[in-house]
């Protein structure tokens, strides 16, 4: 089958790999669709997983079975799933104190396995296909379905992590697609005001459709000045990082934000060796403020609730989808979009 594959360090291609074994709990699964990713374009940069070399790239994608293993339960042949976009492994003892994510040695970037790969491939192997795979349901397009395993639930885990209670005034930084899905999900738990720094102006209305109450353009100003000035001085309760940039910059500007007691979620992957906080930021270590980097919750129980969301109309992740690319052959181009840092590209699909 044909496979985009990793080969090093800047060099990624297609390539004909094997199909994949099917194991007694795994799913063979045909992509029909698939979103490029910055992780995607940061794994063929730096190729920083020595495991992910050699197998196809990509971790956001949706298809429909056309092989169960002997003791898969509840998935046949021709159902639609959403393949899972990590890779907790569900068959450990610390999966009992919902620690599974924190194991994550069946991702196909990290895993051992040779013939463990990511979804830019004709055909992928779902790990423990009940658990980690979701049925999409009826009322559920492809396109919407996709955007769950990673920027539904990249940003709705973060959210969670804010802790945010009804009212409260949440500050979302940066509006890219994770950003955006994090200012949705900020509005169905309830906060009031949300407060959005960005600078596209194609994300920043984006922004407001999905929830939105103010818009800061970080290129006009401090964002701590910017932010107090809205809040008339007063700190926000949460804070969700889901920008670029650099990251000492990004969390300086959280910590300064967020009231005592309050929580910060990271989202963001970056890549600098040390992070520099002002200690005043940290009232000089003697006031309570929380951090959490957030690696994205996978699985089918949690993916299950974000589609459920989705059919009832609660959210519609479409609007992140700016580019659509019809077969393999325009993966390229869809790759290529994710590095143009042209200001309209949020999130390019390729429906295969
Ligand atoms: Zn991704």
């Amino acid at each position: 089958m044909r496979g985009y594959v990793l080969h090093g360090r800047g060099d990624a291609s297609f390539g004909e790999i094997q199909v994949p074994p099917l194991g007694p709990y795994d799913a063979l699964v045909r992509t029909t669709a698939v979103a490029t990713c910055t992780t995607d374009v940061h794994m063929i940069n730096a190729a920083p997983y020595p495991n992910a070399i050699g197998k196809p790239l990509g971790h956001e994608g949706v298809g429909v079975v056309e092989k169960v293993g002997d003791l898969v339960r509840d998935f046949t042949p021709g159902d639609r799933v959403i393949l899972s976009a990590g890779g907790a492994d569900w068959r450990i003892p610390q999966a009992q104190r919902g620690e599974a994510k924190y194991y994550p040695n069946n991702m196909p970037y990290f895993s051992e396995d040779p013939l463990q790969g990511g979804v830019f491939a004709e055909y992928v192997r779902a790990l423990d296909a009940d658990m980690s795979m979701a049925p999409i349901p009826d009322g559920v397009s492809d396109e919407q379905a996709l955007m769950v395993p990673d920027m539904v639930a990249t940003a709705f885990t973060g959210v969670e992590r804010m802790q945010i209670e009804f009212g409260d005034i949440v500050a979302v930084l940066g509006v890219g697609p994770v950003g955006l899905m994090g200012v949705a999900g900020a509005a169905l738990k309830g906060a009031s005001r949300i407060i959005v720094i960005g600078s596209r102006p194609k994300t920043l209305d984006l922004a407001r459709r999905y929830g939105a109450t103010d818009v800061i353009d970080y290129k006009q100003g401090p964002v701590v000045d910017q932010v107090l000035a809205l809040t008339g001085g007063v700190p926000v309760d949460s804070v969700l990082v889901a920008s670029g940039g650099s990251a000492s910059d990004q969390f300086t500007a959280a910590f300064r934000i967020v009231k005592p007691g309050g929580h910060i979620a990271n989202v963001s992957l970056y890549y600098e060796d040390t992070v520099t906080l002002p200690m005043d930021a940290l009232s000089y270590g003697g006031i309570e403020k929380f951090f959490t980097g957030v690696f994205v919750q996978t699985g089918r129980e949690f993916y299950t609730r974000l589609l459920r969301l989705i059919e009832q109309n609660r959210l519609d992740p479409t609007g992140l989808i700016t580019h659509r690319f019809d077969g393999w052959d325009e993966l390229p181009e869809a790759l290529d979009l994710m590095r143009s840092r042209n200001p309209d590209v949020i999130k390019p699909i390729v429906t295969v």
